[in-house]
């Protein structure tokens, strides 16, 4: 069983002082703080081995190309792929689904076809569809959600029924960045599958927190973003079932995507590379092969674990709050992420901006806003929301100083 303590010594940020207090980092949603081993391994590759990759033939460029690749392992063991070959970094989960949208998309998706998504997106999983079907002449359609802030898979049956094989991708988030609810996607996969539909999964927030398995899963296609599993920013992956891969058109030209050039033509390389044009992020894939081990170590079950009881225990401090009301599922369906308002009467008591505010000074971090997720903040009929959302060194002491001052918030606005 892992060892808190001598989890929170790995990550130096946590040392510090935010306004004269220890701080409480809770926007781990936005993105997750870096362990030693990740900055060592990055540090290590400018120091030691830095070289371009895959092109050089001599003893740095062979060590630089061999960890980048081995880290590409790492991700495929991590998320059980089929194959290291399934897996293309890019820089980010939006970069990945902009990737399949243009790609696929564009080779796949035709007038009058159907995309359907869910109301829970991140505008990630949103505006990249809206593009195709703008420029394919195809429509958009949604999955709702249930007061308890679940997808309402009866709409996505109801929809394949409808639009039967018309319907060609079906874009669902693993967990969602606001409610916390964790999206059942096998059930999604084998429903779509059925209706002939492929799925792609944003796991920016599923991948780091839970254990993912893309075999068991069933889903086509999943991506998600190294900065916020304890990776370095400017890496994320996209993974698909390789001969998805094989069949999509190049996203992006250049040096690295090809075998051959001719002035009037080219013939592209293999998967992943094919999809990997120009110098990429070789430090930063190593970086998040480092956090993928440092994950490894702590086991994704005990990390899943952890933040639910996390969830569980603010959702239960936080009723303590007057007027205090949490958007999303009961502990038991979410991970580690509860998003709240102040809210009396349908009327905002404290801005959410204004918390986030008061909070900082306490030393605690959380975020306020819409969260990228405006169609989500519509559904509520808010324009604002704070969360608070935790990751594997988070202690139920930061959630009781989260309590804390919150009630110090209130009382500030005369409230209490
Ligand atoms: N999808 C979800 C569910 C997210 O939470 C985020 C990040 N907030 C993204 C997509 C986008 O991630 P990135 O900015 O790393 O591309």
């Amino acid at each position: 069983m892992p060892n808190i303590h001598q989890i929170r010594a790995d990550f130096p940020v946590l040392q510090r002082q935010v306004h004269g207090k220890p701080l409480v980092y809770l926007d781990n949603a936005a993105t997750s703080q870096k362990p030693e081993a990740v900055i060592r391994a990055m540090d290590d590759y400018y120091r030691r081995y830095n070289a371009n990759i895959h092109r050089g033939v001599h003893t740095l460029a062979e060590e630089a190309t061999e960890a980048y690749e081995n880290a590409r392992r790492e991700v495929a063991r991590f998320i059980n792929a089929y194959s290291s070959r399934e897996i293309v970094f890019v820089r980010n989960t939006t970069e990945a689904i902009n990737l399949v949208a243009y790609s696929w998309g564009r080779a796949n998706v035709g007038a009058d076809d159907v995309i359907v998504l869910t109301e829970m997106e991140h505008h990630s999983n949103l505006v990249p569809w809206q593009l195709l079907a703008q420029s394919a002449g195809a429509r958009l359609e949604f999955i709702g959600l249930d007061p308890q802030g679940r997808l309402r898979l009866e709409d996505l049956d109801q929809l394949l029924g409808r639009f039967g094989r018309q319907v060609k991708l079906v874009g669902v988030s693993g967990m969602s960045n606001v409610l916390g609810t964790i999206n059942s996607v096998a059930e999604i996969a084998e429903r779509a599958h059925a209706a002939g539909a492929l799925v792609l999964v944003d796991g920016a927030q599923s991948v780091p927190h839970l254990p993912v398995d893309v075999r068991a899963s069933g889903v086509d296609f999943l991506a998600f973003s190294g900065h916020k599993m304890l990776g370095p920013t400017g890496v994320g992956v996209l993974w698909a079932r390789r001969a998805i891969l094989e069949a999509m058109p190049p996203f992006l030209g250049g040096g690295d995507m090809i075998k051959s050039v001719h002035l009037r033509h080219s013939e592209w390389n293999d998967v992943p590379q094919k999809f990997e044009a120009g110098t990429p992020n070789v430090a930063h894939a190593i970086g998040l092969g480092a956090a993928v081990d440092y994950l490894n170590g702590l086991g994704m079950d005990w990390v899943y674990v952890h933040e639910q009881s996390l969830a569980a225990y603010a959702m239960d401090g936080l009723s303590a709050v007057p007027d205090l009301h949490i958007y999303g599922p009961p502990p038991a369906e979410r991970g580690g992420v509860v998003t709240f308002n102040l809210i009396k009467n349908g009327e905002l008591q404290i801005h959410p901006h204004d918390l986030a505010s008061i909070l900082d000074r306490e030393g605690v971090a959380i975020r306020a806003g819409h969260h990228c997720a405006q169609p989500l903040m519509e559904h509520y009929g808010v324009a604002a929301t704070a969360r608070a959302s935790f990751y594997v060194y988070n202690t139920p002491e930061e959630v009781d100083k989260l309590v804390e001052a919150l009630l110090k918030a209130r009382r500030l606005f005369g409230l209490a």
